[in-house]
């Protein structure tokens, strides 16, 4: 019952496909499965839904490309080779069953930096949204060729929680090959199956085991740790049985599944996260006016700033003030500090000119600022 609200009320919705549920055990596409899934999809977007998918299968496709069985451990080179050969497989089949549908998906790899570096991070964030405006499906994988073991997800339950919350979407769900959280492991009959969680605690990560599948990297921990993430970024996440067909629609009919209920929503865990930032780099006085428009939910204009300070790049944390040094808000600056300078006091329509490029109308967009003025 739960799970049918949360993803009925949710407008954006992170899909994870496990690597088992699309590559089968040879090395190849399960194309029937895919088209069954986009199936499902198409019906969330006809009803106005926006979709992300984070996708695995890249590796196990290249496997399939090099024969290389998936019970033979790869070394990371070789994984990686085989990721560059799969990944082409694995985005053609996605586009393929979308061109079906008349959708167009764009591929996005991405590393951890992307998620976590604050200017690569606005930049992805931006790609997602535009994208998502334009009715086209991300789809997103890490890029497997460029990490090295250090610094790499290694496991896409992670990646697609960190881009639930860049992308601040209202649910993730997780299709795998089990369905959902057991009191213990699922092998033992004696598990019983717990469909809501309100809180990760010890109890549950102890319950959780291990439960990996052939070909993912991720099991039930990567799992528990993805459901931390959202659920810290406003974001319901749900852990369903992707094996059987038409699995999102499964799950609307009341197939199994364990939720993990988020306590915010995805806009003010981001404002909460923005209002707590530790390090703003810079300050930015704006007019009256200004502050009148903020209030109101608008963005900051360069037209109401009357100075800008710091040493700051575009993606900083700054501190907004009024002209009489009282604080009024904090944000994410769209501007570097050098850029911030030469606009200011301008009319947005006059940056291209000024600056040379066609940067973003706002100075602070709204999403990326938070009053924290009591007045
Ligand atoms: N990025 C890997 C791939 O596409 C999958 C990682 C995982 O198993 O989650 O093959």
């Amino acid at each position: 019952m739960a799970t049918i609200s949360v993803l009925e009320k949710a407008n954006r919705i992170v899909i994870k496909i496990g690597s088992s549920l699309i590559v089968d055990a040879n090395g190849f596409v399960r194309h029937e499965w895919l088209d069954n899934l986009v199936s499902d999809i198409t019906k969330l977007r006809e009803s106005k839904k926006e979709i992300i998918i984070v996708t695995s299968g890249a590796v196990a496709l290249g496997r399939g490309l090099l024969g290389v069985n998936k019970n033979i451990k790869l070394k990371l080179s070789v994984a990686q080779c085989a990721a560059a050969l799969g990944q082409i497989e694995l985005i053609t089949a996605y586009k393929n069953a979308f061109a079906k549908r008349d959708t167009k998906v764009a591929q996005l790899l991405l590393t951890i930096s992307d998620t976590e570096e604050r200017r690569k991070y606005l930049n992805t964030r931006n790609t997602l949204s535009v994208l998502l405006e334009n009715l086209m499906v991300p789809i997103i994988n890490e890029n497997d060729t460029v990490t090295t073991s250090e610094i790499r997800y290694g496991d896409n339950d992670r990646l697609a929680a960190r881009v639930t919350s860049m992308s601040s979407s209202d649910c993730l769900v997780i299709l795998s090959d089990v369905d959902g959280i057991y009191t213990g492991s699922p092998k033992n009959k004696n598990a019983e199956h717990i469909p809501v969680i309100k809180k990760i605690t010890r109890k549950i990560i102890g319950m959780a085991g291990d439960t990996n599948s052939a070909y993912g990297t991720g099991g039930m921990i990567t799992k528990l740790e993805a459901a931390r993430i959202s659920t810290e970024s406003g974001a319901h996440m749900i852990i369903a049985d992707g094996r059987v067909n038409n699995p999102i629609i499964n799950i609307i009919n009341g197939g199994k599944y364990s939720l993990f209920t988020a306590k915010t929503s995805p806009s003010l865990a981001r404002k909460n996260w923005i209002a707590g930032m530790l390090e703003p780099r810079g300050n930015i006085y704006i007019d009256s006016g200004a502050i009148v428009a903020l209030k109101k939910g608008r963005s900051l204009l360069p037209a109401g700033t009357t100075k800008v300070t710091g040493d700051f790049e575009r993606g900083d944390a700054v501190i907004i003030f009024d002209n009489d040094n009282n604080e009024v808000a904090r944000g994410l600056t769209a501007y570097s500090i050098a850029d911030a300078q030469l606009i200011i006091k301008k009319k947005t329509l006059e940056i291209e000119k000024i600056l040379g490029y066609k940067g973003r109308p706002a100075l602070i967009h709204i999403d990326d600022l938070v009053i924290t003025s009591g007045g």
